[in-house]
């Protein structure tokens, strides 16, 4: 799946108090997707859950609103990981 356009929407302030913008869109004023996308971002933030799943650092601000980790290399060490463990428990 693609994901959003990474120019679109920046993290302004990643500490309290957490600010999210969004580039509006200039002749159609239809900002429902990318409000909702930096309102996602920010109830994360604030619940402290805007960070990689793997390496711990802040996510950022180009990935998916519901996205786990900060990078490919990092969603593949961590599925190794779990297979790795899958195949621990069954030996
Ligand atoms: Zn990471």
């Amino acid at each position: 799946m693609p994901g959003p356009d990474p120019h679109a929407l920046w993290i302004e302030s990643d500490e309290p108090p957490y600010r999210v913008c969004f580039q509006a869109y200039f002749w159609t004023g239809n900002n429902g997707n990318r409000r909702a996308r930096a309102n996602a971002i920010l109830r994360r933030l604030y619940h402290r859950d805007w960070v990689c799943r793997w390496c711990g650092d802040d996510l950022p601000d180009y990935v998916r609103a519901d996205a786990l980790y900060c990078c490919q290399g990092c969603r593949k060490r961590g599925a190794r990981e779990r297979r790795k463990a899958r195949a621990d428990m069954q030996a």
